[in-house]
């Protein structure tokens, strides 16, 4: 069941100018490209995660895992100083649910702020069509943070879309039409772990929703009372919680600031002062002091966010611009050839981590005793790609001297605009117990 129509004022209109930059925002990056990649793109089959410009590699998943504890300090950061601002104003289930809610408004025809009583059969069909529009849309650009859109449409346009990539779609549109349409703030009040947590992140100077029982209270019709709330169940009709802010600070309370707007405007008519109910502090509900952002939590996990910032530019100011990866073939540990000598096949990994082709010439170190067959050398990698080549080393003793124990290879760059690679590895030999090295 829909709330009641949110009540203009400053807050809604702001909320749906933010509501439609998100929506851009969040519609537009699976397009964006940045030097002919994508701006963001988890290509999981590729082994590739293409994050505002950065191309990681699977060896380079620490990044991935400092960008999420970065964006989780962050959340706490601004959790702990301004509440659940993401929750009200960013967090797209929020700004989905306000939109389908909008629609649907629309579509069934509201007059005044309740839903009307009877509503024609065809509303509700042509309402539940553009919901699963939307929701189809939503699923498509969704699965664009891990398929390009560009391959998607192209795909479908030729007849070749991958059977998963439709299932994909399906699944995540079916889930948004069940999450916006059914779920709604059901879904903030039971299912998000964030919500859960808000407890801990909070404290007396977190900025929240908080209604001014001092100046409200006792409530009751204009007159009858000293109080300033008229008791006229405004704010709770239109909140999509369904809450009574009223009676404190909630789990439910996602800070959507709609029933700001509603008692603002009934304040208003009745000639009294705006902000019984407002953005204030645990502490300015209870009536005490002001803001004091400067606070032990707030600092901590700003100091926090600031070290796993610097960590990530550290790490990306000493990232190589290509990696060796050296394993032996599993199946054939190491072979003895007629002469006698003894062979060991290697596979090698070679990443180009930049977005031009390059050119990589693979050799071993001077002064050991093997030499080194591969099929081509040098190797032309394209851009942010990696490619495999297997080579194999040959032992130059022959007979009773066992080889040397240890290979080392060494990438070199054709265009010697950074320094070769080492990697170091066993070479084994008959004779040669498990952990000999
Ligand atoms: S209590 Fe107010 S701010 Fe909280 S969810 Fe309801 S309408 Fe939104
Ligand atoms: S909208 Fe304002 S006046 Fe009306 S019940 Fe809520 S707090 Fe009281």
């Amino acid at each position: 069941m829909l709330n009641a129509r949110p009540v203009d004022g400053p807050f809604r209109h702001l909320r749906s100018y933010a509501n439609a930059v998100l929506i851009a925002v969040l519609f537009a990056i699976p397009w964006i490209r940045l030097h002919g990649d994508p701006l963001v793109l988890l290509d999981v089959p590729a082994r590739r995660f293409h994050i505002l410009g950065l191309v990681i590699f699977p060896q380079e998943l620490y990044f991935l895992w400092l960008l999420v504890i970065g964006s989780a300090l962050a959340l706490f950061f601004f959790t702990a100083l301004f509440g659940r601002v993401w929750c009200g104003w960013a967090c797209p289930q929020t700004v989905f649910t306000d939109v389908f809610a909008g629609v649907a408004r629309r579509i069934e025809g509201w007059k005044g702020a309740q839903r009307p009583k009877r509503i024609a059969a065809w509303r509700i069909v042509l309402t539940h069509v553009v919901w699963i529009a939307a929701s189809a849309v939503i699923g498509f650009h969704l699965i664009g943070y891990f398929v390009s859109p560009y391959q998607f449409v192209a795909d479908a346009r030729e007849g070749t879309l991958h059977p998963v990539a439709v299932g994909f779609w399906t699944v995540t549109a079916g889930l948004a039409y069940v999450d916006f349409v059914f779920l709604r703030q059901t879904f903030c009040k039971y299912l998000c772990p964030y919500a859960r947590f808000q407890g801990v992140l909070f404290d007396k100077d977190t900025l929240v929703i908080g209604y001014d029982e001092a100046r409200g209270d006792p409530r009751g019709k204009k007159g009858t009372t000293s109080g300033d709330c008229v008791d006229c169940g405004l704010c709770v009709a239109v909140c999509p919680s369904g809450i009574d802010i009223r009676d404190g600070l909630q789990l439910g309370c996602i800070a959507c600031t709609q029933c700001i707007d509603a008692c603002d405007g009934v304040m208003e008519r009745i000639g009294r002062d705006k902000q019984l109910i407002a953005y204030r502090t645990l502490k300015g509900v209870a009536g005490w002091a002001g803001v004091r952002p400067l606070r032990a939590r707030v600092v901590a996990y700003g100091i926090l966010l600031l070290c796993v910032g610097g960590a990530f530019g550290t790490l990306l100011g000493q990232r190589q611009a290509m990696s060796l990866h050296v394993a032996h073939n599993r199946d054939s540990l190491y072979a003895t050839m007629p002469d006698g000598r003894v062979s060991n096949a290697f596979t090698l990994q070679v990443e180009n981590r930049e977005r031009q082709d390059r050119s990589f010439r693979i050799r071993l170190e001077e002064n050991q005793d093997f030499d080194l067959i591969t099929g081509m050398n040098p190797l032309t990698v394209p851009g942010t790609t990696s490619l495999e080549a297997r080579v194999f080393v040959v032992a130059r003793e022959t007979g009773d001297s066992p080889p040397p124990r240890r290979v080392r290879f060494i990438l070199e760059p054709e265009d010697k605009r950074s320094r070769g690679l080492t990697r170091e590895t066993r070479f084994l030999s008959p004779g040669m117990t498990h952990g000999d090295g």
